[in-house]
């Protein structure tokens, strides 16, 4: 059945949602939807899983789309800050193995948001890439694939944006949405946040530098332990990844917007390979 025929299908009681990451494959699914199926784009409920640490042109990008659907984006949020969650962790930052931050900062406002009520989530995972992600385990939440269905690629997705509300600003030095601090980012991408986001940067680094908490029974409290020497990345510090990627950077030019003085950046992207199939992100992050 195709994904159009389901709302006739299923009972009133359903909920339609989409997540918006912040990236452009979801805002460009938002945006498909209201063009090409109004009758669904009307019941879908918008809905964007908020860490409080997305960069501020993913927020600016939101405001933008929200305008131009002419319908509220739910913002979704814990109540709490990453540092809570990182003391709740026991100061061990998140990362590929490790990835509480999706569970706890994305996914679990999420399902608290859809409760136990049927719904259809709408996933903008394009025809032209093999990618699996994680959406829930909820079994009363079902995936559809509008783009796939309808052979939809990544030309399509620019096109849809480049129409509407542009493609977001941040994609000139970043592969995807999400935290400014994902460990998912390439030391390229590091390079990008210290160039484009000093700022972010720094405070990036600020939690490499941390050392952590030890609560001692004999004592009641606490005391800090540690060499203060944990990374986001297994290949070094933000420091040396970002000495490599500069170095990178003067051998090869691989940053799309100093490639090519001619061509415009989202041209270049387009032509860009960067669908990684190694690449683990959590959908809801970064499509
Ligand atoms: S964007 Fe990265 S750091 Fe943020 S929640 Fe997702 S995986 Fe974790």
């Amino acid at each position: 059945m195709h994904f159009s025929e389901l709302p006739q299908q299923g009972d009133k009681e359903t909920r339609h949602v989409l997540g918006l990451s912040g990236g452009k494959d979801s805002a460009a699914l938002a945006i498909y939807l209201k063009d090409h199926y109004p009758a669904i784009s009307e019941r879908v409920e918008y809905f964007f899983s908020d860490t409080g640490a997305e960069l501020k042109e993913a927020y600016e990008f939101l405001d933008r789309l929200e305008t131009w659907l002419g319908k509220e984006i739910v913002r979704l949020s814990t109540g709490r800050e990453f540092d809570h969650w990182l003391k709740v962790h026991n100061g061990m930052l998140p990362s590929a193995r490790q990835r509480w931050c999706t569970r706890t900062m994305k996914i679990q406002p999420f399902e608290r948001f859809v409760g136990d009520d049927p719904v259809i989530t709408y996933v903008g995972i394009r025809a032209d890439e093999q990618r699996e992600g994680y959406i829930s385990t909820k079994p009363s939440i079902k995936a559809v694939f509008p783009f796939i269905e309808d052979g939809i690629a990544k030309a399509d997705v620019f096109r849809f944006l480049e129409e509407t509300v542009g493609v977001p600003e941040y994609y000139k030095w970043r592969s995807r949405s999400g935290c400014y601090f994902c460990f998912f980012q390439r030391q390229d991408e590091w390079l990008g946040l210290k160039e484009n986001h000093p700022e972010l940067f720094e405070r990036a680094k600020r939690y490499e530098m941390r050392k952590r908490e030890r609560y001692d029974l004999d004592v009641a409290g606490t005391s800090l332990v540690g060499s203060g020497n944990y990374t986001w990345s297994s290949e070094g510090t933000l420091d040396e990844l970002v000495v490599k990627a500069e170095k990178r950077r003067k051998e090869l030019g691989v940053i799309a917007s100093t490639a090519d003085k001619n061509k415009r950046w989202q041209d270049l992207l387009l032509e860009q390979d960067e669908d990684d199939p190694e690449d683990q992100a959590c959908l809801i992050c970064s499509l």
